[in-house]
């Protein structure tokens, strides 16, 4: 049996608490092979603290053995050898990725305002960092058999480094606000639109950073969540692979299957930590896999009050920053000192 916690599609896929009564913190697990919720009390509360409530299923049907499906009575409840439908993985022509390679772009820009030259171009060289456009970078998702499942090209801040907002007081065609970042765009819908792709060319994702388990077969893995954060990890502790989900959905054992005999640490935004521990429980039970997922930023966010939904690299970056503000301000004392001292010699 897959079950899985709902994706989040907007409000309407949170629901009311059952233990705290509180709107919208709910989220339900989904047996992944009927789309059906497994009951209305399966699922967990956003409120970790102040709640905490959690009923996985396994727990669930413990208790109501009488609900567990006829088929899944016999096996295991955690069948780990059941057939998975096999899809073939298509594939983006080289040719297509070449010449947005070497492209400047506003996280560039970011990433050059942060860390010196050579470990920029490191970067670059390892994740194949392009640029599109209006300043768009290029993530290209390549697999470790050289395969380009498709990029996203996004748009950052070039000061901030944070995804490109709309303005505030746009209003989309809906009539709702429209302060989201623009949706992502992906190279295989414009190169469809363009007609330099099959028409039945269907996404299958990877993890970003896949294709480095060959580059760097004896480092440890990290995943993370966004591509920016595995990116400036990568610049800051280059001890680690650093591969990033591209989402929270994207952590899961199609993703994790290619590297999964590898030492995995994950490591969730604030606030995901019990989500991906869940995910992580899961995948390790069907791929026997021993992905490790890392309390140490969750800890951290909350000691120091941190934003729900924040990240490792947000922290480095901003310590970045404090450093070199620090040293900003002792310059400036400095200089303050030796006007002083002049001044001072000019008026004697
Ligand atoms: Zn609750």
């Amino acid at each position: 049996m897959a079950v899985e916690l709902e994706k989040y599609k907007g409000q309407s896929s949170r629901y009311v608490c059952p233990k705290c009564g509180r709107s919208r913190c709910f989220t339900k697990y989904i047996d992944t092979e009927t789309n059906q919720y497994i009951d209305n009390s399966v699922g967990i509360c956003n409120h970790r603290n102040s709640c905490g409530y959690h009923l996985p299923p396994k727990a669930f049907f413990d208790m109501n053995p009488e609900k567990i499906r006829a088929e899944y009575k016999v096996d295991n409840f955690f069948d780990a050898h059941r057939v998975k439908e096999i899809i073939p993985i298509k594939s983006i022509p080289k040719e297509h990725i070449l010449k947005l390679l070497g492209q400047d772009s506003k996280f560039l820009t970011f990433l050059k305002s942060k860390f010196p030259k050579d470990v920029v171009r490191k970067a670059i060289f390892d994740y194949f960092i392009g640029g599109f456009g209006d300043g768009k970078v290029v993530f290209n998702q390549i697999d470790s058999l050289g395969r380009i499942r498709s990029a996203k090209l996004m748009l950052y801040d070039e000061k901030t480094g944070k995804r490109f907002r709309n303005a505030e007081n746009e209003y989309n065609e809906n009539g709702t606000r429209n302060s989201f970042s623009p949706p992502v765009e992906w190279l295989h819908t414009s190169l469809k639109k363009d007609g330099l792709l099959d028409k039945d060319f269907k996404l299958t994702q990877c993890l970003f950073g896949e294709h480095l388990i060959n580059k760097y077969p004896d480092k440890k893995i990290i995943v993370v969540e966004s591509e920016k954060t595995a990116i400036v990890m990568s610049c800051i502790m280059p001890q680690y692979i650093f591969m990033a989900t591209g989402g929270l959905g994207g952590l899961n054992s199609q993703r994790i299957y290619p590297i999964k005999d590898a030492e995995i640490m994950v490591y969730p935004d604030y606030g995901q930590y019990e989500y991906w521990k869940q995910k992580a429980y899961m995948i390790n039970l069907e791929l026997g896999s021993n992905i490790v997922v890392s309390h140490a930023y969750e800890d951290l966010a909350r000691l120091q009050d941190l934003d729900m939904g924040s990240d490792i690299a947000d922290y480095f970056l901003e310590n970045i920053e404090n450093l070199e503000s620090k040293n900003k301000d002792i310059e400036t004392q400095k200089e303050n000192t030796k006007t002083k001292k002049e001044f001072a010699q000019t008026k004697s």
